[in-house]
């Protein structure tokens, strides 16, 4: 669906692993301090002198959790990126280095790769992140990508999941729904294409959910907004699941119930527009969506003040006793109770 402009097509086996691995990390350069050796030997080193030290893996498979006919391998290499430096972002912590892994099967040419490596590139370029490492093997099928992140925290600023207390404000920031509803409308496009493959995609209407899908942000800035704005918040994690399941993870890990807001769930007007153009219901989507990589977190009541009207941080609900449970409470103010039918990897009912 999306054209393949890049024709050349070189063979992996013309290069070998270890020139493969050269050519496609010649060009990063080494910018944290923290850093004491990058690519190039048995390991890498990293000195990260008075802080601690958050790492964090995510691997992505082929036709698990992407699909390569609607999805760019430079975007999928930024994504890749981004789906480790939010879980960074979610403790509160800063990305500083990440290793990359790739398995891949000769059906990919070197210009394949080069483009998965030109996204990891930018990603690590935009949110100044060292490529310190990694390993490249072959894959008898599709391409896996395995990348770790680490980063740097000071003790005394690191966020759990297990922090929220009674009465704590419950904050999204962003808003959410929107890769969702962008996959929903690129699985649409693709049905079209296999009927007609001369059909071009028309999706100016959709751009900023199909960007949304596509290209992900970890929220870094929203890490340093709440340093700027001097709020700790008590518990956080990143919405890459779903709020109804990530919620649930708080609660559960911080022993406490809570109360959501349905009218107060931030959406886009794109998102909105698209639900009801695919007849869904949009605060469905927003609780079991996922994959927006927006950061849910709890604030003490005594920081309102400080988050109050910014236009970045949405208080969506606030923190319960645990006898009092998980509820949502709708529009029309009856109670319904939080079950996780987020997205789950191996196709169960996480509850
Ligand atoms: P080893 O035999 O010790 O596994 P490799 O030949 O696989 O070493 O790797 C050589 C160097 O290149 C190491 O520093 C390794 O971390 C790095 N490297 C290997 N594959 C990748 C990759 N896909 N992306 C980034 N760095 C890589
Ligand atoms: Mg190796």
């Amino acid at each position: 669906m999306i054209e393949d402009k890049n024709q050349q097509r070189t063979p992996l086996s013309e290069l070998g692993e270890f020139k493969l691995i050269e050519h496609l990390t010649q060009h990063f350069k080494i910018t944290q301090e923290t850093t004491i050796k990058g690519i190039g030997d048995d390991a890498a080193i990293i000195d990260i002198k008075d802080k601690q030290i958050v790492v964090s893996t995510d691997l992505l498979v082929e036709g698990v959790h992407f699909d390569l006919s609607y999805v760019p391998l430079k975007h999928l290499g930024y994504k890749a990126m981004m789906v480790n430096i939010s879980d960074i972002c979610a403790m509160n912590a800063k990305a500083t280095q990440v290793t990359v892994s790739i398995a891949v099967s000769n059906r990919f040419p070197l210009e394949a790769l080069e483009e998965l490596y030109a996204g990891i590139s930018t990603a690590s370029k935009l949110y100044n992140i060292d490529v310190i490492g990694g390993d490249t093997t072959s894959s008898t099928s599709g391409l896996i990508i395995s990348i770790t992140a680490i980063g740097e925290v000071n003790a005394n600023d690191v966020v759990l999941r297990s922090g929220a207390k009674p009465n704590d404000l419950i904050v999204v920031s962003g808003d959410i729904g929107g890769a969702y509803m962008g996959l929903q409308v690129l699985e649409r496009e693709k049905e079209v294409f296999k009927v007609n493959p001369n059909s071009q995609p028309d999706l100016s209407m959709y751009t900023y959910i199909v960007e949304r899908q596509l290209k992900p942000e970890a929220r870094k800035d929203i890490v340093d907004l709440l340093q700027q704005l001097n709020v700790k918040p008590t518990s956080m994690i990143d919405i890459s699941d779903g709020l109804s399941s990530e919620i649930i993870h708080l609660c559960k890990q911080s022993n406490v119930g809570c109360d959501l807001y349905e009218n107060k769930i931030p959406l886009d007007p794109q998102v909105i527009s698209t639900c009801e153009e695919f007849n869904i219901d949009s605060t469905t989507i927003a609780l079991n969506g996922g994959e927006d990589y927006e950061l849910l977190m709890t604030i003490s009541q005594d920081d309102f003040p400080k988050i109050k009207g910014n236009p970045n941080l949405t208080v969506v609900g606030y923190i319960t006793e645990k006898d009092r449970g998980m509820h949502l409470v709708t529009r029309g103010e009856t109670k319904i109770p939080i079950i996780a039918k987020g997205w789950n990897a191996l196709g169960e009912n996480i509850e």
